[in-house]
């Protein structure tokens, strides 16, 4: 596959064991020093770090980027007089309000008075027109994105209901306002079409570096209700999708499990297989009886049993090795195999939050629960992933996991 982006298609990886001052400080010194973008960062210019605050949640629940590793990068370029300025678009109002509360909560307020950067206090919305996009040609963005020299993405290495990871690609839906997501799943409810729209925004900001959180991950019911699981690494690459390839690898998920990744290799932005990215390793990674492989020593860190719902990867791995069945039975099994939102009705506290933000109004609430009509659902999960109690997960049927189970 040629590549028609003009980054660098390597990624870097340094070992960060956990987020105390000095290993965060390290990991940060030995990532610059493998990443070219950020040693042309110039004193003077002024650096939005867009992070991952997908909702107000505390660092150790695992959903947000740690603000010790964002006080280190933070304090890394400072230290060569650039300014910088920390925000996102997290799932709520984009208003000075809402946001108050989540640096606050996410540890960003304290991350960014120790490294002497700034809070986003830009609460602007702007309108864009992307002619050359692929199906975002007209959107809504947070307006702070506009007010520096260059986006250094900074997210977060989760599992995703929908998209089965979210890492850097995904992490770019925070340039859209919070209370205006929901309609953008209401205008692209197919999958590839989400996944081109995700894909359109990484390439409209055009970040001069991504970065991923891997030192603690969130597995199983993530973006935000998920389990914090250590893989103790710090990721960048220029190409957000060459990052993700190798984030994707690491949770043990291939490519065609994740439609961000599908998407971006046939529009030519990605190659096929984790393998074909270019490695930069820090020091620190343990040595293997094929020391000239960076892979080898790279693949120490995997975590093949990660839970991820991955969305429908499961199902379409299925169906493309099933001629028969999925030629003669495609709507039927795909509706077996599909995974949705389940409700675990002891832990729902009756808030209607989700059937507030369904962008089909899908749910309607009976005895102070949520009801979920199937037929209306587009499975793009705002309720899983926005419920406050975690009630809602992304699973797949049992009859479902038991015919992938036979399947295997
Ligand atoms: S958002 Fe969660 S807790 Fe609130 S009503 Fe829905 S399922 Fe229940
Ligand atoms: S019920 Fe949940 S997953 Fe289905 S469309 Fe509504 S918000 Fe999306």
């Amino acid at each position: 596959m040629t590549h028609t982006s003009s980054r660098r298609p390597e990624v870097a990886a340094v070992p960060c064991p956990d987020y105390a001052p000095e290993s965060c400080a390290r990991a940060v010194e030995q990532l610059a020093a493998l990443c070219p973008a950020l040693q042309a960062i110039r004193p003077g210019q002024r650096v939005l770090l867009k992070v991952n605050l997908v909702t107000g949640l505390k660092p150790e629940r695992a959903g947000t980027t740690h603000p010790a590793l964002v006080q280190a990068l933070c304090a890394w370029l400072r230290a060569r007089g650039v300014f910088v300025t920390v925000g996102d678009g997290p799932g709520g109002a984009f208003t000075k309000a809402y946001l108050d509360g989540v640096y606050s909560l996410t540890g960003m307020r304290r991350a960014a008075a120790e490294s002497g950067a700034a809070l986003n206090a830009d609460f602007s919305v702007k309108q864009a027109e992307y002619p050359e996009a692929a199906v975002l040609k007209r959107f809504d963005y947070t307006g702070w994105l506009d007010g520096g020299e260059c986006i250094i993405n900074f997210c977060k290495l989760k599992s995703h209901g929908m998209m089965g990871l979210s890492c850097a690609v995904k992490n770019l839906f925070g340039a859209i306002p919070g209370l205006t997501k929901p309609a953008y799943h209401y205008l692209y409810p197919a999958y590839a079409d989400f996944a081109d729209m995700l894909i359109d925004l990484n390439e409209y900001f055009r970040p001069v570096l991504n970065l991923a959180d891997a030192v603690v991950c969130m597995e199983g019911n993530g973006p935000t209700a998920g389990t914090p699981r250590h893989m103790g690494l710090l990721l960048a690459g220029e190409s957000p999708y060459a990052l993700d390839l190798v984030a994707a690898r690491l949770i043990g998920l291939s490519p065609e499990q994740i439609p961000t990744l599908e998407r971006a290799c046939q529009r030519g932005l990605a190659p096929e297989t984790a393998l074909e990215v270019p490695l930069a390793l820090g020091d620190g990674f343990p040595k293997t009886d094929r020391p000239e492989s960076p892979w080898a020593r790279l693949d120490a860190f995997r975590i093949p049993d990660f839970q991820t719902p991955a969305a429908d990867a499961g199902m379409e791995v299925f169906l493309k090795g099933q001629g028969f069945l999925a030629r003669s039975g495609n709507r039927i099994v795909r509706d077996v195999l599909a995974v949705r939102p389940r409700l675990n009705a002891p832990q729902c506290v009756g808030c209607k939050r989700c059937a507030g933000l369904c962008p089909v109004q899908a749910i309607t609430m009976q005895n102070g629960k949520p009801r979920i009509d199937r037929t209306r659902c587009i499975r793009c999960f705002c309720c899983q992933e926005f419920c406050p109690a975690g009630a809602l997960q992304a699973k797949r049927s049992r009859l479902g996991d038991a015919l992938l189970r036979w399947v295997h």
